[in-house]
């Protein structure tokens, strides 16, 4: 058993770890306090290939290994969660295209892809169905050699950027509802694609998340993911456990940054005559801080590299539920331990406290994972000890 990163992951952390300090820390609370789009970060993750990270070699992606994966989310949450969205939906899409699409749509699409030539996100959430997949109301209805889709999509991230953008639609009637599923990949220029409004949120803001109606929507058949109707659910639910690695990763770069600010600020804020990290009761939340964050990044890794052999369902599961309540509790007490400061923008805390619900949230919320790790404890396939 081998706990350390290896020679090549440890110095694409440290590559990561110095982008972020330079490119994205000093501007973060700034741009986004303005609401302006990282355009800049953008083209940072454009040079160093990072919107090629789940695309093969060959098309030419850098087909990172699932820790590597891990820790491109985790560094850069590190400095600001916000614009890990921008590669977190376009590197799942990626890998599904690349997975699962035809040969031609791998053709088409992966080299632009991965290049960051052409950006990606995916759109399976609607106004009435999140969860619950299978109630999706979006509809395409085969018209000679075309698609033609109408619907509305909520909560897309990376929306205005995506071309394609991956659309979940039901293509039959058939039950139950999943056997009639699909995946479209929907041009941005396509007549009919509106995106209608950006959803205004409580953090996670760098990254646009959208509303996108449908009407009428014609792609040509060669866009249905995999050639074969009836498999989109299928393939949504392979991508969505690489996405809650993604989550997991990001939530425990957020803690760790919500943890590096309370122990600096400990060390320095002054009460009753001595600096607070002298308290004992401040003591006390630094060590269950780092404690719960080690667990979570183990957690995460080890998803990770589990994920290299096959599904997994619960293991990703665990570390997206886990990673993100760790995240979530770590930034209130960062937030506690700043006192007053803590609730001021001019803290990092403030933006943490305010970028960590979302991971509880994305990719399933975590009351969905558990259910998912209780029914693989039931039927006997989750994973538990090494
Ligand atoms: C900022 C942001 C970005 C997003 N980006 C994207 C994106 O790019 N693409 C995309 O498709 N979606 C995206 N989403 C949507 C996200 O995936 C959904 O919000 C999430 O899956 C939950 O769905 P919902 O909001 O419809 O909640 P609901 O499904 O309505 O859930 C409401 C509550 O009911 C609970 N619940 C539902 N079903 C069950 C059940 N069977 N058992 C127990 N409890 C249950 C849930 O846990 C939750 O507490 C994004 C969301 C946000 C907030």
């Amino acid at each position: 058993m081998d706990f350390e990163l290896n020679d090549d992951q440890r110095l694409f952390q440290r590559t990561l770890r110095e982008f972020v300090e330079k490119d994205i820390v000093p501007v973060a609370s700034e741009w986004e306090r303005s609401g302006r789009y990282p355009a800049e970060i953008v083209e940072r993750f454009r040079q160093m290939g990072l919107f090629g990270m789940t695309v093969p070699e060959e098309y030419g992606g850098l087909a990172l290994d699932r820790v590597s994966f891990a820790l491109v989310f985790e560094e850069i949450a590190r400095g600001w969660m916000g614009v890990a969205g921008i590669l977190g939906s376009h590197s799942l899409a990626t890998w599904m295209i690349a997975q699962h699409g035809t040969a031609e749509q791998r053709d088409h699409y992966l080299p632009d892809l991965a290049t960051g030539a052409r950006r990606t996100g995916i759109a399976l959430t609607e106004p009435g169905a999140g969860t619950d997949l299978q109630g999706i109301r979006t509809r395409a209805v085969r018209s000679g050699d075309e698609y033609v889709i109408n619907g509305t999509k909520t909560w897309i991230t990376n929306a205005r950027h995506a071309d394609p953008l991956p659309v979940l639609v039901k293509t039959s009637e058939e039950t139950p509802a999943h056997r009639g599923m699909s995946v479209l990949l929907v041009d941005a220029s396509s007549e009919g694609l509106t995106i209608s409004k950006d959803l205004p949120k409580l953090g996670y803001k760098g990254t646009e998340t959208c509303e996108v109606v449908l009407t009428d929507v014609r792609v040509p058949v060669s866009r249905l993911l995999g050639g074969v109707e009836g498999r989109g659910m299928q393939q949504v639910l392979s991508a969505l456990e690489l996405g809650r690695i993604n989550i997991a990763a990001r939530a425990v770069g957020v803690a760790q940054c919500a943890f590096e600010a309370a122990l600096g600020y400990s060390r320095q804020r002054q009460a009753f005559g001595q600096p607070i990290a002298d308290f004992q009761a401040i003591q006390l939340k630094l060590a269950d801080m780092a404690t719960e964050i080690q667990a979570a990044r183990l957690m995460t890794y080890w998803a990770a590299v589990r994920s290299e052999s096959g599904a997994v369902a619960s293991e990703a599961a665990m570390a997206k539920y886990f990673a993100s309540e760790v995240a979530l509790k770590t930034t209130m007490e960062a937030m506690r331990i700043h006192g007053g400061y803590g609730y001021s923008q001019e803290f990092v805390v403030e933006r943490l406290y305010r970028d960590a619900p979302l991971m509880a949230i994305g990719e399933g919320t975590n009351d969905v994972q558990r259910l998912i790790i209780a029914r693989a404890l039931i039927q006997g396939t989750a994973t538990l000890g090494w």
